[in-house]
């Protein structure tokens, strides 16, 4: 409940990230690994920032959460929040058997 997993894994290019919400409560952050290494903090930082304002719970439109998001991303992460954030590895793509 509440803990966020961070994982890596191969998007499209284009795609930063995105946040999924599972059944025990908790947040899976994937991030893109065809993103830059900034790239890459500046999704998490951005994902982070949704969490911290619960825009998955907030039943506000996506256009307001994502303003949100922006406004504050360059800001520093709470760090209660990052206690909460495990390292999940690669994900590698399903699609190829290496
Ligand atoms: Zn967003």
């Amino acid at each position: 409940m509440d803990e966020i997993f961070v994982r890596l894994i191969n998007f499209p290019y284009g795609v930063g990230g995105t946040t999924v919400t599972d059944n025990d409560g908790d947040y899976n952050v994937y991030i893109n690994a065809r993103t830059s290494y900034n790239q890459q903090k500046e999704t998490l930082n951005h994902e982070l920032s949704h969490i911290s304002h619960d825009h998955f719970y907030d039943g506000k439109s996506v256009e307001e959460d994502e303003s949100e998001a922006e406004s504050e991303e360059d800001q520093k992460v709470d760090p209660s929040l990052l206690t909460r954030v495990h390292w999940g590895g690669y994900v590698p793509c399903p699609h190829h058997k290496k």
